[in-house]
């Protein structure tokens, strides 16, 4: 027969596993308690001391001795009410578990009392209430975690590490609760202060990153499901899948089925293979949620999932395409610098005078068919971006992806036609490191038939000796990244076989970039192989290269409709 002690520690176990599970569960208990304020100090990553103030309604002096005994809840109501709890805590395990685990003090004074009253428990012992001084609120501090258990903190790591767990969990949360000021230090020294107020940008700066000031807000309230949040607009997605937050009634959660939504409506605006990064804060009716659901084991259950998913696949899409016209109105604000303007001014009069010429020679396309009009260049926008119309739409072209496209084209119809290379006089040496050896040499064949002929020279030396034929780099020279290339060479893309990924990978290395100026024959030239190209739409990754603007969309800019 277990004695109370250990069986309290088998039940602790399993809640708390590390200084993070202290953390949540004080954390939690204090946003339970309406806190506007919350402040976590922890000493040594959690194990030496952890203290988590808060200024919410606090606990009766009475009621004191209840709260860190098993099974002692002022949340639940009754075995039904289990499943419609809107709060976080319910099971009245959490301080408990911690006391069971540490010495616990916990002081604590309501908003009626003169005092704060504190009491002591560690184990199964809960010592006698005594009053001291202390503000309204409750605060509780945990020493010496893991003290009677010592197995448990052979588990855990570095100090540093464990308090990193700390810092994540507590940012991320915090990204739920904008109305309540969050603080963290470690061994004296501020980790992060997050002030109570409707900003969140510090919020989202300290979780996403800089680029966060590019995110974009979600909003969307249907019958089933209310979704909100902020989602990175393409381009700014991320190679990993970390940093997808994702809310549930307030509580943190995972779910494969709203990242899946997520991906989806995505996928139509990003690359293969990146992942957007965001947080999105779903409301369901609390029935239609499973909270008992372990968080860190396993995904959300949700009633009615299909819908759920519906709705936030339709609010993010609707999310990236509010995106995409703002950015192009932002873009077009923009005044050009002097010398583009002169370009700009010369197109407009040179368009007007073509469109002239037209209609002055009608029936001009070659067998009476309508020709595809040309685009005709307008300007470079944002370094990055080709202006162009077709008389009808703005049209704006991705330099990097458009000319990726050419030349991605350009190679496969090399290696059709078994094209020469041209031998270069002097031959360009390179080393790679071994795990890009492999990766390098399963690639030579497809790479010498689209013309780049690379040799193996010996150890993990390697000699460019020949490179495509006609492969034009509108008229510029950049230095070519090897390692970045051969890297690249690995990437999966759906839809495209050994040969063509090779191809994609070159051409990606060898063509203009973002942040490139172009002088304007450059861009017509772009825009004018593009147009030639089998699948102009699209670069070889998956991206799109051209984004139209009909009138339609123009007048809805406008408020004409
Ligand atoms: P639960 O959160 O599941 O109810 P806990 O063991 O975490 O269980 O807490 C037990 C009770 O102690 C809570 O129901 C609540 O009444 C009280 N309590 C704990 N922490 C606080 C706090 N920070 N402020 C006010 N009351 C608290
Ligand atoms: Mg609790």
């Amino acid at each position: 027969m277990l004695d109370p002690e250990t069986i309290g520690q088998i039940a602790a176990g399993e809640v708390i596993e590390r200084p993070l599970s202290v953390v949540k569960e004080l954390v939690e208990n204090a946003l339970d308690a309406d806190a506007t304020r919350i402040a976590v100090r922890v000493r040594g990553g959690g194990l030496v001391e952890i203290e988590v103030a808060d200024d919410g309604i606090g606990i009766a002096p009475d009621e004191l001795r209840l709260a860190p005994t098993r099974h002692a809840t002022s949340k639940i109501v009754d075995a039904s009410g289990l499943a419609r709890v809107d709060t976080l805590g319910f099971r009245g395990e959490g301080l408990a578990s911690v006391a069971a685990v540490a010495a616990v003090t916990i002081v604590s004074r309501t908003a009626g009392a003169e005092i704060a009253t504190a009491i002591e428990a560690s184990g199964e012992t809960v010592g006698e209430p005594r009053p001291v001084a202390g503000p309204p609120g409750t605060r509780v501090v945990v020493r010496d975690l893991f003290g009677n258990v010592p197995v448990r903190r052979e588990y855990l790591r570095s100090p540093s590490a464990e308090f990193g767990r700390i810092a994540s969990w507590l940012a991320t949360l915090a990204l739920a609760y904008p109305h309540v000021g969050f603080t963290l230090e470690h061994d004296g020294k501020t980790a992060f202060a997050f002030p109570p107020g409707d900003d969140l940008a510090p919020r989202l700066r300290h979780v996403f990153g800089a680029s966060s000031t590019a995110m974009l807000p979600v909003h969307a309230d249907e019958r089933y499901a209310g979704v909100r949040g902020w989602v990175s607009s393409p381009g700014d997605d991320r190679p990993d899948r970390r940093n997808q937050v994702l809310f549930v009634n307030g509580r943190l959660l995972r779910s494969t089925l709203v990242s899946g939504a997520w991906h989806a409506a995505y996928r139509t605006f990003a690359m293969v293979g990146r992942h957007p990064y965001g947080v999105l804060y779903v409301t369901v009716p609390p029935n239609e949620v499973d909270p008992n659901v372990h968080p860190t084991k396993s995904d959300v259950r949700l009633r009615h999932g299909e819908r759920v998913v519906a709705v936030v696949k339709d609010a993010i899409a609707g999310a990236l395409r509010r995106g995409a016209i703002e950015r192009l109105e932002r873009s077009i604000s923009f005044a050009p610098p002097a010398r583009e303007s002169a370009a700009l001014a010369s197109a407009i009069d040179w368009t007007e005078t073509l469109a002239a010429a037209e209609t002055a020679l009608p029936g001009n396309a070659p067998h009476g068919v309508a020709a595809k009009p040309a685009l005709r260049v307008l300007a470079q926008v944002d370094r990055t971006y080709i202006l162009a119309t077709d008389g009808e739409a703005v049209v704006l072209i991705d330099q990097h992806a458009a000319h990726e496209r050419i030349v991605f084209e350009q190679l496969g119809a090399n290696a059709r036609a078994q094209a020469t290379a041209e031998t270069l006089l002097i031959p360009y040496f390179f080393e790679v490191r071994p795990e890009e050896a492999d990766r390098l040499e399963a690639s030579l064949d497809a790479l010498a038939a689209s013309g780049l002929h690379i040799e193996h020279f010996g150890e993990r030396a390697y000699r460019v000796t020949a490179t495509p034929a006609r492969l034009v780099h509108a008229g510029r020279t950049r230095p070519f990244d090897v390692a970045d290339f051969i890297e690249c060479l690995g990437d999966e893309v759906r839809g495209l076989d050994a040969d063509q990924r090779v191809w994609a990978s070159l051409a990606c290395h060898s063509v203009v970039v973002a942040g490139e100026r172009l002088e304007y024959p450059e861009m017509t030239a772009l825009v004018e192989r593009l147009q030639r190209c089998e699948n102009p739409m699209h670069c070889p990754h998956g991206r799109p290269t051209i984004v139209r603007l009909d009138p339609d969309r123009i007048a809805r800019l406008f408020k004409r409709m």
